[in-house]
């Protein structure tokens, strides 16, 4: 595909990447996104949260000749990406419902004569703008951002985009980029029948994600989740983690709970006024509050790298959905965990919200598919990766079923005993119900309602319950048995498992092992003491906060975390060294870099190597002052002064005992000393030489025994 003449425009794409968005190189797919771009063709862009998507449309909007329109639902976001864009010296505007009238005219202008390389709209202004203002633009390029948006199947469905199919036709030249961190298979294929495109080139990233650790917790009474989330956090104290809820009132409520606990948190959700949620976000995104508890609209469109961790206090709807919260962690690449937790009251409340939807089978159906990814005994990773069409050929190993693997055994009389007991009950009995027959429990249900006569009552006694728990769970994976949601939790047998019940099948099932003890490894408090770039970090991150205060901008857009991580690690104090840094273009080194070359020329010399007390001590030695003028010049104690020369002498500095001690001192110390077992302390030695020699001499003739002279 590369041919030759498209050369220069990626030195070009190069030289950009570099002077205004100060990296070094592309990732993977993105050059070639440009490439194509800037080609003119259409583009399909796939990429994970955080995976650099922006780049590949601002890109070929600085290289263009006009106007780029980037189409995005996030009128949050399009402040922070203008802002961005600003403080890299690129000229830019947004143009949407929070925008004053006055200003319109003033944006329309710029965008029409030419000032302006991008303008960000959202679908609901530019729609009317089509047939006024938006007619006079000259465009090259239209980025259509978060565009799944355009599914009607998926979360995010926003009517408008599937108009944006008009300015497709109308703009019959112009290359159209559509981008999106939605990945799954109705998505991809609504994306490219309903925005119209031009038989685009699909670019999909890997979606793979290996330093997310994936764990997943099933139905954990309350009390209990309590425990176990306050070990996780106490483990891991200050760094930055988000708690999933499904409800606003959950959301307030975990934060009571953490903070009552003494953990710092606050909750996020559209209940709150946009005020209040701006203030939340900006103190998280600046490590002021190190937890949120939020519903899931917390996270969209925020750039912190530095995301730890990612509880789930309730089962997500759908896998996508699911893949996008836990990506909010760990964007540095490093180390970061997620957890799941999820209970069967949260499947029946999904379920009946799905089911009063329009589309409810998909709907359903996905949430079918998040709970098998719960209840698996395979690699998790394996199945989130399945979902977005990718293969791993191999288990992850950074997922709790990895680190907890299952081996197999014939399970089919297991599940006939099973299958039997929930025939028997003639399906009208949830699990509980159904282990109480299977263990032969005897509850006053089981003899009211007569399970007690049937003959499966007492059958699978020998196994626990914990045991039967894990076994149905798997009957349910593999399809034999189905939980009927909309009856009551009952167990109902399918077709598939009415044949292992009649013996025309066998099955394969996971040993059952104790998850709680296995899964559970001992939370480990990390230690408190920060590293010398870990302080500079936070001083960094201190000057980024002041600067972004006075400039009005969210702190990432001043520098990221990950350049601040690089700068904290490499300490640049000059120009070139600076821009080597990546993340810093011309623009910002102009605007921000000496400030941070400043504090980190501060920082190295209040952390230089200090002198110590000893050597400044030997310095005057050398130049042969005596013992007590030392003490007096450095107005230290005579003794303290000996205990110096002891240490030196220790060390194999040019010290000469015989200058300090006289062959008569060291004698008599000499002699005394077989009284004495512990020589550590000095003063019984002292009283049993009656005072005459000092503490400093008989500290040094004792190191100097003890160096074996
Ligand atoms: P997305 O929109 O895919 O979630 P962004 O475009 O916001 O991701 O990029 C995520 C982060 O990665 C940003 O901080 C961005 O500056 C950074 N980034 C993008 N491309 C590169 C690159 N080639 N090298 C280094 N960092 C990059
Ligand atoms: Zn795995």
């Amino acid at each position: 595909m590369t041919s030759t003449t498209f050369e220069p425009m990626n030195l070009e794409a190069k030289k950009q990447l570099k002077s205004i968005f100060g990296y070094d190189n592309f990732r993977d797919r993105q050059e070639q996104i440009i490439e194509e771009i800037l080609a003119k063709k259409d583009v399909i862009v796939l990429m994970p949260t955080g995976g650099g998507k922006s780049i590949c449309f601002q890109i070929p909007a600085l290289i263009f000749e006009n106007l780029t329109v980037v189409i995005s639902p996030l009128i949050s976001l399009m402040k922070d990406q203008v802002d961005a864009l600003k403080t890299n010296g690129v000229s830019a505007a947004f143009f949407n419902s929070s925008v004053k009238e006055q200003e319109k005219n003033q944006i329309i202008q710029d965008a029409q004569s030419g000032k302006l390389k991008l303008l960000y709209l959202s679908p609901e202004t530019l729609l009317p703008a089509m047939n006024t203002w938006f007619n006079d633009l000259n465009i090259s390029l239209v980025a259509i951002d978060e565009a799944h948006c355009v599914s009607m199947w998926g979360h995010d469905f926003r009517p408008e985009y599937t108009q944006l199919k008009v300015l497709r036709t109308k703009l019959a030249d112009v290359p159209f980029v559509a981008l999106t961190a939605t990945a799954d298979k109705i998505t991809r294929k609504d994306i490219e029948t309903h925005l119209g495109l031009n038989s685009p080139t699909t670019f999909l990233s890997s979606f793979d994600r290996p330093n997310l650790n994936l764990e997943v917790r099933g139905n954990v009474p309350k009390q209990k989740k309590i425990d176990q989330i306050l070990d996780f956090i106490e483990a891991r104290p200050g760094k930055s983690g988000i708690i999933y809820c499904l409800s606003r009132k959950e959301t307030e409520e975990w934060s009571q709970i953490l903070s009552d606990n003494g953990v710092k948190a606050n909750y996020y959700h559209a209940g709150l006024t946009s005020d209040q949620r701006d203030k939340i976000q900006t103190e998280f995104i600046n490590d002021e509050i190190p937890v949120i508890c939020a519903t899931i609209a917390f996270g969209m469109g925020i750039d912190k790298s530095n995301v730890r961790w990612v509880i789930h206090n309730n089962l997500p709807k759908n896998i996508e959905g699911y893949y996008q919260e836990i990506g909010r962690a760990g964007r540095d690449s490093l180390k970061s965990d997620t957890l799941l937790y999820y209970n069967y009251r949260d499947v029946k409340l999904l379920s009946d919200f799905a089911r009063d939807s329009e589309h409810s089978t998909v709907l359903l159906e996905k949430l079918n598919r998040m709970l098998e990814y719960t209840e698996s005994t395979t690699c998790r990773r394996k199945i989130l990766l399945a979902y977005f069409s990718e293969v791993l050929p191999n288990n992850c190993g950074n997922c709790d079923v990895c680190r907890n693997p299952s081996a197999t055994f014939d399970g089919t009389i297991l599940a006939q005993k099973a299958l039997s007991a929930i025939k028997r009950a003639e399906e009208k009995a949830g699990n509980n119900t159904i282990i109480d027959i299977l263990r032969g429990a005897k509850t006053t249900e089981m003899f009211s309602k007569g399970y007690n006569n049937l003959k499966t009552f007492g059958i699978g006694a020998d196994i626990g319950v914990q045991q039967w728990l894990f076994y149905l769970t798997q009957l349910k994976n593999i399809g034999l048995v189905e939980i009927a949601y909309d009856d009551n939790m009952h167990l109902k047998i399918s077709p598939f498992g009415e044949k292992v019940l009649f013996g025309k099948l066998t099955i394969q099932l996971a040993n059952f092992k104790e998850k709680e003890k296995l899964s559970k490894i001992k939370e480990k408090k990390q230690p408190s003491t920060l590293s010398p770039d870990e302080l500079l970090f936070d001083r960094l991150k201190l000057l980024r906060r002041k600067i972004a205060i006075e400039d009005n901008v969210p702190a990432y857009v001043v520098f990221s975390d990950a350049t601040l991580t690089q700068m904290s690690a490499e300490k640049p104090i000059t120009e070139n060294a600076m821009l080597a840094i990546q993340g810093i273009g011309l623009q910002k080194f102009n605007t921000y870099g000496k400030d941070f070359i400043d504090l980190i020329k501060l920082f190295i010399k209040d952390s230089g190597p200090k002198i110590s007390t000893y050597d400044e001590t030997y310095e005057l030695v050398k130049k042969g002052i005596w013992v007590d003028d030392i003490a007096k010049m450095r107005n230290m104690a005579v003794a303290t002064i000996y205990s110096h020369l002891a240490k030196l002498m220790q060390e194999g500095k040019s010290i000469d005992f015989k200058t300090y001690v006289s062959d008569e001192e060291f004698e008599k110390i000499k002699a005394v000393l077989p009284q004495f077992q512990d020589t550590n302390t000095l003063k019984p030695i002292f009283e049993a030489l009656n005072g005459e020699i000092d503490y400093g001499i008989i500290r040094m003739t004792l190191t100097y025994l003890e160096m074996g002279k």
